[in-house]
């Protein structure tokens, strides 16, 4: 396939060798989705889902190619009928990244988007319509060398073990979630993703956690239903950030009521303020104070906006005033610390000019052209890994 990033093991070895964070519990099993490895040594993928209907193939399509210019690595689509899975030949011609058709209760259509080349199913085989029809679905997928993910979402636990548990509790998800691997299993499949899924954060975690302890697949991590970004990004963070930086999860999703491209910014942010991955430059600045001589507000903004577009894993602070300011910003490779009506500008801890604050944000995008991130004095920011 043409275009795709494909990512190697050694920038996650690299990056693991750095810090504590993340580190593995165990060893996971390599699942292959398309062109993207997940597991092993690999770094965690992002993945988001299209909003659009899946039966118009154009507007789905534009809206693929948005999340991929995001950063999403895996995207998954809906394939609710007959005509959706039609699309989904046109959809997969026109994009370079993995697709996975996301299935409920139809069984032939699991069949059919198989037939149409997508690169992973998520299925729960629970609800397919009896095993027979699972089984079908599962020696399709075996045939055609895709894995599946298993889907367990706290809110459609199945009734046994709701009563069994008092509830949809995390154990209840793990029983769940280990019925369909021995299914599976029975069927001679191991090409398996999992996800245990729940609104709740602490419930959420505890089921990811528990299942990381029983079996060696790839775990997908989110929040489900995390809803509108004010409150769904905590939620994310908190769910999917505390099982990483433990070492449990392969790729992510975090869900929005939002833009999907929201949902794939947060993913980065998320593996980025961990130190597991980078992309782009991360922003660090003051909170402001009592002692800030500029709008410190404003100017973060406007620095954000400059540099949105920047590849390069730079380390890059604003900071609102020159008592604390040079300070906070040693470790950063380039900085502006605000004064009144000028400013600082920083490269590698040091002050390199004093400057009108019209003339901050342009020079500031001058020396992020220049400033070569392979010779960094002090070697790599702690707050960064390497790409
Ligand atoms: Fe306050 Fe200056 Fe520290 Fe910002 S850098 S929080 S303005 S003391």
């Amino acid at each position: 396939m043409q275009g795709l990033n494909v990512i190697t093991p050694r920038q996650n070895s690299e990056n693991a060798s750095r810090s504590p964070i993340g580190d593995r519990k165990r060893r996971v099993r390599e699942v292959r989705i398309g062109a993207v490895t997940i597991g092993g040594d690999y770094p965690v993928a992002i993945q988001s889902m299209t909003l659009t209907d899946t039966r118009d193939a154009a507007a789905t399509l534009e809206q693929i190619h948005r999340l991929e210019e995001a950063g999403c690595e895996i995207i998954r689509v809906a394939v609710p009928d007959d005509e959706a899975a039609a699309a989904l030949p046109a959809i997969k011609r026109g994009m370079s990244m993995p697709l996975v058709a996301d299935i409920h209760f139809h069984y032939k259509l699991a069949l059919k988007a198989i037939d149409a080349g997508v690169d992973k199913i998520r299925i729960n085989p629970g609800n397919l319509g009896g095993e027979e029809r699972a089984k079908v679905v599962t020696r399709a997928a075996r045939e055609a060398g895709i894995p599946m993910r298993v889907g367990v979402n706290s809110g459609s636990l199945e009734k046994d073990l709701i009563d069994k548990y008092g509830g949809p509790t995390p154990q209840g998800m793990v029983e769940s979630a280990l019925r369909h691997i021995r299914f599976l299993e029975d069927e001679g499949f191991e090409n398996i993703v999992l996800s245990l899924k729940a609104s709740n954060v602490p419930r959420m975690i505890e089921a990811y956690t528990l299942m990381r302890e029983q079996c060696d697949y790839p775990l997908h991590l989110g929040v489900t239903e995390a809803g509108p970004p004010s409150t769904g990004i905590i939620k994310s963070a908190m769910g999917i950030g505390f099982l990483l930086a433990n070492g449990i999860g392969e790729t992510l999703r975090v869900s929005l009521t939002a833009d999907p491209v929201e949902e794939v910014r947060v993913g980065w942010e998320i593996l980025k303020a961990l130190g597991l991955r980078s992309r782009g430059p991360n922003l660090v600045a003051c909170p402001s104070c009592g002692r800030c001589e500029v709008d410190l507000i404003d100017l973060t903004t406007r620095v954000e906006k400059a540099i949105a577009g920047l590849k390069k894993p730079l380390h890059i602070a604003v900071m609102g005033c020159v008592v604390n300011g040079p300070g906070e910003a040693r470790e950063a490779d380039l900085a502006v610390v605000g004064g009144k009506n000028k400013g600082l500008l920083m490269k590698s801890g040091k002050i390199i000019a004093t400057l009108a604050e019209e003339d901050l944000i342009p020079a500031l995008l001058e020396e992020c052209e220049k400033f070569d991130v392979s010779d960094r004095p002090h070697g790599t920011p702690k707050l960064i890994a390497s790409a």
